[in-house]
Order: C-alpha cells, then structure tokens, then sequence
C-alpha cells in the first residue's frame, strides 16, 4: 500500500467516524469489505481502529478468511458478519467462520442454519433482515411479517436473534431515508420488546455509504460502510 492510499483510508475514516460521534456515539462502524482487498482490511484493523467487518460473499470470505487478522492491536476479536444474501447450500462453508449472519430472511435459512449450528455444537446469532422498502427485488423479511417470523424462530435452540438489519431503498435525500429508518427503528423497538433476545443487548443494523447519516440520527447501532471508506468498488467479473 502506498502512503497515499494509507492517508486517504484514515481520512475516509475519519469523516465516517466525526458523523458517528456527532450524530450516535455508541453506533459500530462495521466495514463492509467486499472486493476490498485483505491488505486494507489488515491495515484499518491494525491502525485505524477498526472491529467490525462485513463480507457478502461466500467465495470471497473464504479466499480472504485464513489472512484477515483476527485481533486488533489491543486484543479484542475482531468480528466477521455476513452481511449479503446467504443461499442455503452455503451455510456449511462459513457457520464456523461469522460470528454473526446478518441476513437471516426466511424459514429454509433458518433450518439449515439449525442444522450446520448443531452439527458444530454452536449457537449462532443472527440478525433477521428486514425489507422496510417492500421491494420485490430485494431479500428481507415483509416488515408485516416481522413479528410472526420471530415467533418461528423460538423453536430453533441453537440461532439467537441479536438484532435486525435492513438496506432502504435508494432515495434522493436525507429525509426521504430518514422516513424508511424511522419505521425500522419502530418496527425493531415494537419487536424487541417481546421477540429479541437479550433486548439490552440487541442491535440494529442500518445505514451505508449513502445514507449513513439519516440511519445514525434515526437510531442506528450499526452502519455498514463501505464505498465510502474505500472508495468505488471495482468488481473483478463486472457489476454484480
Ligand atoms: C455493500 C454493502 C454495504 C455497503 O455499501 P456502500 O454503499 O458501499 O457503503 C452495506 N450493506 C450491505 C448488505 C452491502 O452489501
């Protein structure tokens, strides 16, 4: 890595965390890492503070697992969440490598999730993703359906339900996001009351690149960034 490049990341870094400070102090920023390369991940967790990464995809998090580090310079784990879309045949290649799935949207994901946790002797924990735009294209649970789908999930001993994550639909303004991460927050506080484990605990997940302001202001535990720290992403087979 260049100095330039090391300078840019800190002041990538550094903008993201004036808006956490300013706006929701106790917020995480988790790193979403996807095409970014071990080597910057490394070097944020080694001297920029960071904790939290996440990674969408499974081939991807498996090519980069074995040389991410795993502590930061004082000791504490860092912490691997899955973060994109987990189709049920590959579960069984990162169930002993995420300390949390953020993107639990279904039934089938949670059976086999069950299935792998036990045949690892695990508990999982987990975030149930929510579609707070009701987009056809996107995953996540119907915000409707939220309160159903934990009830299901309290048959299932070994996932825990930590938190809710959700991706707004892409708006054009501040307080257009806003009015999408405020239901959520609703949604997340109305549920937690009953369903969440542990609700002290519990985090909510919401807030990236674009609008990670709005998600903060509006309650957010978590921001994924991740263009924003390391700039446009370029994708080795083409946009996804
Ligand atoms: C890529 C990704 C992000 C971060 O997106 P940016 O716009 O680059 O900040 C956050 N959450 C999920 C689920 C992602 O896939």
């Amino acid at each position: 890595m260049t100095d330039e490049r090391k300078e840019k990341l800190r002041e990538n870094f550094a903008r993201v965390r004036a808006e956490i400070a300013a706006r929701r102090p106790e917020a995480i920023l988790l790193a979403a890492t996807k095409t970014v390369p071990t080597e910057e991940i490394n070097y944020a967790i080694d001297h920029l503070g960071l904790t939290h990464i996440g990674e969408n995809r499974v081939p991807e998090l498996l090519e980069k697992y074995e040389s991410i580090h795993k502590y930061t310079p004082d000791g504490k784990p860092v912490q691997i969440h899955f973060i994109g879309h987990l189709q049920t045949n590959k579960v069984k290649y990162i169930i002993d490598k995420v300390d949390v799935i953020q993107s639990l949207d279904r039934l089938s994901l949670a059976e086999e999730i069950q299935r792998q946790a036990e045949k690892h002797q695990r508990t999982v924990d987990v975030f149930v993703e929510v579609n707070i735009g009701r987009e056809e294209a996107k995953s996540g649970v119907d915000p409707a359906e939220v309160g159903a789908f934990l009830d299901q999930l309290t048959a299932f001993s070994r996932i825990r339900v930590r938190g809710m994550m959700t991706m707004a639909p892409k708006c054009a303004s501040f307080e257009e996001y806003s009015k999408y991460f405020a239901e959520m927050r609703q949604i997340f506080i109305d549920n937690s009351e009953k369903n969440v484990h542990n609700r002290l605990e519990a985090c909510l997940s919401m807030g990236m690149s674009d609008s990670y302001a709005a998600a903060l202001s509006a309650g957010s535990d978590m921001i994924r960034v991740g263009s924003t720290l390391f700039g446009a992403r370029i994708y080795p087979e083409g946009p996804k």
